[in-house]
């Protein structure tokens, strides 16, 4: 729990965590070197926003339409997770 800012591993100039959440691959601003988020941490993201999907649609009962609700929910806790969590728990970025 050091450093949570995002910062670029070329030159360390920071990278506004908002950019990485929007795009998974992007560059940096300052010297241009192409950086990636870890497939790691993109899958947690993934897997985080599906169980929680499931959780959600097992807790409204959504029985009927589980499947549909599982990823619905899924699809609202991703853009969640990506816009709130994300700035909180950067990714180390890696150069591509
Ligand atoms: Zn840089």
């Amino acid at each position: 729990m050091s450093d949570h800012r995002l910062s670029c591993p070329g030159c360390s100039s920071a990278i506004p965590a908002r950019a990485v959440a929007l795009e998974l691959q992007l560059e940096c601003p300052t010297c241009l070197t192409r950086l990636g988020v870890p497939v790691v941490y993109q899958a947690n993201v993934l897997v985080a926003s599906f169980v929680l999907g499931l959780g959600a649609a097992w807790l409204l009962g959504a029985a009927a339409h589980f499947v549909e609700a599982t990823f619905l929910l899924a699809f609202v806790f991703a853009v969640f997770l990506g816009t709130t969590v994300v700035p909180l728990v950067p990714p180390k970025l890696q150069i591509r």
